[in-house]
């Protein structure tokens, strides 16, 4: 049985975005495709050679299967340029620049990445929705005397060019993990991306979200396995601890856990992402906050800053022994 990988390239080749799209793939794609198959490689030659006074439509005959950027016989290895293991921890919310300032400085010592979410997705139209625009301004001030890489939420396409600027790392939330025209924007920067796990996905479905990133030219892709919704009341969500293992097996791509969501219960944070790193993970993203009783978003599972840097100290010796 054969099947066809067709690439409909959707954009007019007059327009400017076309050309860019090229060197994109060209730039970025390629690099980290060290295994090319015959047909990925006629692609390429394809895209090179391409005239563009016609259809830009590619058809390629592949072997078998559909491609799978994922897939560790594209993607040889891990395509993420930090460091990891990989350790970011920061309020659920910005709120203000004392906050932010207190995190930073408290975290230091064991990690510069700081996660402070300014968009904020809730469940509730009516409860707080992050600081937007008035939060950009505050980490552009802040940017001026504390040295920090910053890991915020984007939830929509338009912010992209305000979060880039102020943003080390973009996260997408579960409740985006499927917006395909999200992920195509974001497959379009420079900054790796970490792609939560929907709430409900299969392990199949969220590593086809991925690909939807890494086509566009950006193959920098974080999963964050962050609990799943099962039957059971008396935890925020469960968290699949089976993700990591899994998915280590099926992919380069860096898998990193959220411990806070995956538990909803600060006393059960430290547990789970301990257990977490244990089954391979390449990292933490915590939620911690300077007062966490007084934290106007998840404040149930927020650690306070100590028990944040606690966690990562002891990470980060399990993970040496473990090696
Ligand atoms: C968050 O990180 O604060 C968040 C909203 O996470 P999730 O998308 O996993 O619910
Ligand atoms: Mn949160």
């Amino acid at each position: 049985m054969k099947f066809f990988m067709i690439y409909h390239l959707t954009l007019d080749p007059h327009h400017p975005e076309f050309k860019a799209w090229l060197s994109h793939i060209k730039k970025s794609v390629r690099p980290c495709i060290n295994h090319i198959t015959q047909p990925t490689q006629a692609i390429f030659d394809t895209v090179h050679d391409i005239d563009l006074e016609h259809p830009a439509i590619l058809q390629v005959e592949e072997k078998n299967q559909w491609p799978c950027l994922t897939d560790p016989a594209f993607l040889t290895h891990n395509p993420c340029s930090m460091t990891f293991p990989l350790f970011i921890g920061g309020p659920c919310s910005l709120e203000s620049k004392e906050q932010i300032a207190m995190t930073i400085e408290a975290l230091s010592p064991i990690t510069s990445y700081i996660r402070a979410g300014i968009y904020k997705p809730r469940t509730n139209a009516h409860q707080f929705q992050g600081l937007g625009s008035d939060g950009i301004n505050i980490i552009s001030e802040i940017k001026h005397t504390h040295d920090f890489n910053l890991v915020s939420e984007v939830t929509c396409a338009s912010q992209i060019p305000a979060l880039s600027k102020i943003c080390k790392i973009f996260q997408v939330g579960t409740r985006n993990m499927s917006n395909g025209t999200l992920l195509k924007s974001l497959g379009k920067c420079d900054l790796p991306v970490i792609l939560k796990r929907s709430m409900c996905a299969t392990y199949d479905e969220w590593l086809q979200s991925a690909e939807y990133i890494i086509r566009e030219g950006n193959p920098q892709v974080i999963l964050c396995e962050r609990g799943i919704r099962t039957f059971e009341t008396a935890t925020r969500n469960t968290f699949d601890i089976n993700a990591i293992a899994f998915l280590k097996t099926k992919t380069k791509l860096p898998i990193i856990a959220d411990s806070s969501h995956g538990t909803g219960l600060s006393a059960l944070v430290d547990a789970v992402g301990m257990a977490a790193m244990t089954a391979g993970a390449d990292g933490l993203l915590i939620e911690a906050h300077p007062q966490p009783k007084e934290s106007l978003t998840d404040r149930q599972q927020a650690l306070s800053l100590e028990q944040c840097q606690s966690l990562f100290k002891r990470a980060k010796s399990l993970v040496e022994f473990l090696e």
